[in-house]
């Protein structure tokens, strides 16, 4: 898992979705979670720089974990389905999450989050509860949300879904960013949504 980690890590790079340190990933283990270290760049990153975090905060490995273990932790804590975590820097998410916009139902593909919009998390100080709080609350009937002045955050059921969540939302944001240089794009209704979400619970190879 160390090793999968750190290739996921290397993936946000080859994406696009990736700014310098920014950034981290994580997958739940037995007992906790495994995590990127703080502030350490994906292509130096090496297996054993990966953080194991018991659910209790307690880390243990030779480097520290990300800064953002608390939002980590709180995903596996409330939220059974989650097998990963991906947060990113990344570009177009983040423009919109320092305008504070939600990203609205503009195009059928935001169902992919879970729901008829990927919500913006008010801003709180990086690092800290009160902005796990928040991003949890943003999450709640999602997978995705932005985290206002600072960048966006996806789970799935293990690393590669919630990496492909991650590269979505930023497609998505730049889609969204594009739509409203022109006018306000005209937004799907609740309705047709739920039916989108449906069709997603679905759809894919079996
Ligand atoms: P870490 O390097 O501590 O994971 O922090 C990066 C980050 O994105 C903080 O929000
Ligand atoms: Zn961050």
């Amino acid at each position: 898992m160390h090793e999968r980690i750190v290739a996921t890590a290397r993936r946000m790079n080859a994406l696009g979705i990736n700014q310098g340190a920014s950034g981290n990933v994580s997958a739940r283990v037995e007992g906790g979670f495994l995590v990127t270290p703080s502030g350490i760049p994906y292509d130096d990153l090496q297996p054993a720089d990966i953080v194991h975090v018991g659910m209790g905060g307690h880390a243990t490995g030779h480097r520290e974990p990300s800064s953002e273990w608390r939002f980590h932790r709180d995903i596996y804590a409330r939220r059974p389905e989650a097998g990963a975590v991906v947060h990113t820097h990344s570009s177009f998410a983040t423009t919109l999450a320092c305008l504070e916009r939600n990203i609205p139902a503009f195009h059928y593909e935001v169902a992919f989050a879970g729901g008829n919009d990927i919500r913006c998390a008010p801003y709180r100080t990086f690092g800290t509860q009160e902005l796990s709080d928040a991003a949890l609350a943003a999450l709640e009937g999602r997978r995705a949300c932005l985290l206002a002045h600072h960048g966006a955050l996806a789970f799935g059921k293990d690393l590669d879904d919630a990496l492909r969540l991650a590269d979505k939302v930023e497609a998505l944001a730049r889609l969204y960013w594009q739509a409203i240089q022109v006018a306000e794009p005209a937004i799907l209704d609740d309705a047709e949504m739920a039916g989108v979400v449906e069709r997603f619970r679905h759809y894919g190879p079996r």
